[in-house]
C-alpha cells in the first residue's frame, strides 16, 4: 500500500507571522516577530506543493533541501527538518530571521505564481527554534593544517563550519569585541536576538573553531605574519563597513550620523542604556534617515524606539526600496513615515553647532542607471526645508580598507578585493568573499561565497598549490 502523509493544502492562505503590537514594540528592543506557532508551522508547511523539480532549492544560494525539510515538518519531525537544513546551513536561526527570501527561494516558489509563496524563511526559523540543536557533529579527523579567517561575519562563519568539517584547524580573527559582523553590529536585536546569534556561533566553538577578538589583520598582525604563524591559507571576509558620506554642507554638525555609527552605538555599545552603557547617542524630537535599504529601516526603527518622530527620505520611489519587504512593513506599522523622490541638499545648524534643518530637493525618475534602477533626477527650483534634530545617512557602504591598505599587493577595484573564479585573490593561498568582494550584499550571498571559498581552499591545499 502506498504511504499517504498528511494532506497538502496549497490553496490555504499563507500564515502570517505573529508580531508584537507596534505600540509595545517601540518601548524596548525585544524581538518584534514572534515566529510561527506549532499549528501555524504545520499549516504553512502543508501549503508546499512538493514539486517534482523544486526550483526553490536551486534558487537558494546555499541549496538547502527545502522540499525535504518541509516534508519532515509536515510529519512533525522537527529535529529531522533541522538536520536537513543544517546539512547546508549551520545558521538556521539567523537566516530564518534575516534572509531576504523574497529574492531567492520564495521568489522561485511555484505556488507564488498564482498565490503567495510558501513562507520558507519563517519555517526555517521555526525548525531552528523548536527542535533542539542537533549539533551536526560531522567532525572530521584533524588533517594538521591551519586556516585563518579574517572577520567574523556570515561569510567567514560558514567557511569555518565547512573547513572544520573537513578536518582543518580554524581560527577566526575579528577586529571588534563581538562576533558576527553585521549580524552583531548592524542588525538590531529586535530583529535578531543576540542569544540566537550566540547559540549558533557557540556551535562552531563546540566544533573546535577558535575565535580571536579585538584582532585587526593589517594592524595587529599582517597577512604575512599569519602565514609565518603556520596558517596554510587565509580567507578574507572583512565585509563592507566603510560608510558612504552624503557629501553635502553641514554633514559635520552635531546630531548627524552615518547608519554604521548610529547602529553600532545602539546594537553593540548599547547606547540606548546610557549612562550605564558609557556610549551616548543623540536622538532628538525629529529624525530624518536618508536611504532605502536595510540599514535605513533599522536606523529608523531604532529612532522610533528612542521616541523620535522619524521619516525616511529616499530619492527614488517605493518600488525601488531595497530593504526586506517585511522590514518596510514593520517600519510603517511602528510609525516611520516615508518621503519618496526627495534628496538632501544641505544641513543647517544652530549657534551650538547642532543640526536644525535639512534642505531637500524633489526628484523625478529617469532612465535606468548602471544598477538597473530608474535614475533619480533633481527637479530644479523644488528645494524645501524641514526641521530636524537627528540625521542618519544610510546610503551605502564600501569595503573595510585596513587590510587592503596594509597589503598593497592585494589587487582591488574601487576598494573591493578582486578574486578569480576559484575565489582566490591576487595573492597565493589568500581567498576572499562576501561584502569585501561584492560591496554591500545579503547574508545568504556572503554565506554562499564563504562556502565556495572553503571548497577552493581545500582543493588548493590538497593539490599543493
Ligand atoms: P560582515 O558581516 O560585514 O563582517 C565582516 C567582519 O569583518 C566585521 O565583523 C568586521 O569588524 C571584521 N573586519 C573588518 N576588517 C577586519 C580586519 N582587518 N581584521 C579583522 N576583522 C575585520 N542582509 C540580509 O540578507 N538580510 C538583512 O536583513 C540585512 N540587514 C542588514 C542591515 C544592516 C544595518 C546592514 C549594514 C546590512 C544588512 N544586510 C542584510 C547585509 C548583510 O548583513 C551583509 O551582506 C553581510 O553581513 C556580509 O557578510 P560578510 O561576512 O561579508 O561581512
Amino acid at each position: 500500500m502506498p504511504q499517504t502523509g498528511p494532506k497538502r493544502t496549497p490553496k490555504a492562505p499563507r500564515q502570517e507571522l505573529p508580531l508584537r503590537d507596534p505600540q509595545s514594540r517601540t518601548q524596548g528592543c525585544g524581538e518584534v516577530s514572534l515566529g510561527f506557532t506549532l499549528k501555524q508551522a504545520q499549516m504553512e508547511a502543508r501549503r508546499c506543493l512538493d514539486c517534482k523539480d523544486p526550483k526553490c532549492i536551486e534558487a537558494c544560494p546555499l541549496h538547502i533541501d527545502i522540499k525535504s525539510f518541509i516534508a519532515r515538518m509536515i510529519e512533525g519531525d522537527f529535529e529531522g527538518a533541522l538536520e536537513r537544513i543544517s546539512e547546508q546551513n549551520p545558521f538556521p536561526g539567523v537566516c530564518g530571521r534575516v534572509c531576504q527570501c523574497e529574492l531567492y527561494c520564495e521568489k522561485a516558489c511555484l505556488l507564488g505564481r498564482k498565490l503567495k509563496p510558501v513562507a520558507v524563511g519563517a519555517l526555517e526559523r521555526f525548525a531552528a527554534d523548536y527542535a533542539s540543536q542537533c549539533g551536526n557533529g560531522l567532525h572530521a579527523e584533524p588533517n594538521g593544517r591551519k586556516v585563518a579567517l579574517v572577520g567574523s561575519g556570515p561569510a567567514s562563519l560558514i567557511a569555518a563550519y565547512d573547513l572544520v568539517r573537513k578536518g582543518y584547524q580554524v581560527t577566526i580573527f575579528e577586529a571588534l569585541h563581538e562576533l558576527g559582523g553585521v549580524l552583531a553590529y548592524g542588525i538590531p536585536p529586535f530583529r535578531l536576538p543576540r542569544e540566537i546569534l550566540r547559540q549558533e556561533i557557540d556551535r562552531l566553538r563546540a566544533m573546535g573553531v577558535e575565535f580571536c577578538n579585538n584582532f585587526i589583520v593589517g594592524k595587529t598582525a599582517s597577512l604575512d605574519e599569519l602565514f609565518e604563524e603556520g596558517y596554510s591559507a587565509v580567507f578574507v571576509g572583512t565585509g563592507a563597513g566603510l560608510p558612504h558620506l552624503m557629501k553635502i554642507p553641514g554633514e559635520n554638525l552635531i546630531g548627524v550620523y552615518t547608519a554604521n555609527e548610529f547602529l553600532t552605538r545602539l546594537n553593540l555599545m548599547r547606547a540606548y542604556d546610557f549612562p550605564h552603557s558609557g556610549t551616548p547617542v543623540r536622538v532628538g524630537k525629529r529624525t530624518l534617515v536618508v536611504g532605502g535599504g536595510n540599514s535605513a529601516m533599522d536606523a529608523a526603527r531604532w529612532a522610533r524606539r528612542l521616541g523620535s518622530e522619524t521619516t525616511i527620505l529616499f530619492r527614488r520611489g517605493r518600488a525601488e526600496l531595497r530593504a526586506r519587504l517585511e522590514e518596510i512593513d514593520r517600519a510603517e506599522e511602528e510609525g516611520v513615515h516615508f518621503e519618496f523622490l526627495a534628496a538632501p541638499v544641505r544641513l543647517l545648524g544652530d549657534e551650538t553647532g547642532a543640526v536644525r534643518e535639512m534642505e531637500c530637493i524633489r526628484m523625478r525618475l529617469g532612465e535606468p542607471d548602471e544598477t538597473g534602477r530608474p535614475s533619480p533626477i533633481p527637479i530644479p527650483g523644488s528645494e524645501y526645508r524641514v526641521p530636524v534634530d537627528t540625521v542618519v545617512a544610510a546610503i551605502g557602504q564600501s569595503p573595510n580598507p585596513t587590510l587592503q591598505r596594509a597589503t598593497p599587493q592585494l589587487i582591488t577595484n574601487r576598494g573591493k578585493i578582486v578574486i578569480d573564479d576559484r575565489g582566490q585573490t591576487s595573492l597565493p593561498r589568500v581567498f576572499a568573499g562576501g561584502d569585501v568582494v561584492r560591496g554591500g550584499s545579503t547574508v545568504i550571498l556572503a554565506m554562499r561565497d564563504g562556502r565556495a571559498a572553503a571548497e577552493a581552499i581545500d582543493r588548493a591545499l590538497q593539490e599543493g598549490r
